[in-house]
């Protein structure tokens, strides 16, 4: 008996045995190249400002608040890959401080301190976006935690990191006495990833492109910090 098979099933039979062999290569290829590190690791991501507080605003109308969250869902991502836990102070665009009342930046100060000191956090990474008067004024940032050798030597990684590959970077990481650093014993840095007030780098950081470059060298800090080593294996 002759089983009659037309051109067109021969085709979608010959397209699902290419789909079935290339997702085998693809997980052939995903478990030699992601590596995990043996520690578990956890790293706090701190958006800074969001809802009513929409931090600096650049010249495109572009919300601090918006880029922040943007950078730290890309950090997150990053992370994930090598499975470190990441505990977000906030996934959404409001802030976290409840009703808008007098006193809400407190409140939201207070409720992103709990939320550190409730993780088990090895560190914490606060993400900004810089302003001057001055529109010249360039490059991201990068501060420490005063008195803290982990946080300060995080800092002069990312800000080399930085040097070598963002926009007209800063050299030297700057001590910050910012109260997401200094409220809790764990060790942290704070970014402000480039001036708002700086036509060119507005542009730059309001691109995927950019903020992607951005992530992965915030993201390859950490993991130095942590001293994965399989990170050239990623
Ligand atoms: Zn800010």
């Amino acid at each position: 008996m002759f089983l009659v098979v037309s051109k067109k099933t021969l085709r979608l039979l010959f397209l699902f045995c290419v789909i079935i062999l290339s997702s085998f290569f693809v997980c052939a290829s995903t478990k030699v190249t992601s590596i995990r590190p043996a520690n578990k690791y956890c790293v706090v991501l701190d958006a800074g400002h969001g809802g009513i507080d929409g931090g600096s605003v650049g010249e495109s109308g572009i919300f601090e608040r918006d880029l922040n969250l943007s950078v730290t869902q890309k950090i997150k991502g990053l992370l994930n890959t090598l499975n470190i836990d990441v505990v977000e102070t906030r996934k959404t665009q409001d802030g976290l401080y409840g009703e808008f009342a007098h006193g809400f930046k407190q409140k939201d100060m207070k409720e992103r301190k709990k939320i550190i000191d409730s993780s088990n956090a090895d560190l914490v990474v606060s993400i900004h976006m810089n302003y001057f008067k001055d529109s010249s004024a360039h490059g991201a940032q990068v501060f420490y935690k005063p008195g803290c050798l982990k946080s300060k030597t995080l800092a002069g990684t990312t800000q080399n990191l930085f040097q070598k590959n963002l926009f007209k970077a800063r050299k030297e990481p700057l001590k910050g006495d910012f109260f997401i650093l200094t409220c809790s014993e764990k060790p942290g840095i704070l970014v402000e990833c480039g001036y708002l007030s700086n036509r060119e780098e507005e542009a730059l950081l309001i691109s995927q492109e950019y903020q992607n470059k951005l992530a992965y060298q915030i993201f390859c800090g950490i993991v130095s910090f942590f001293d994965i080593k399989t990170i050239e294996n990623i």
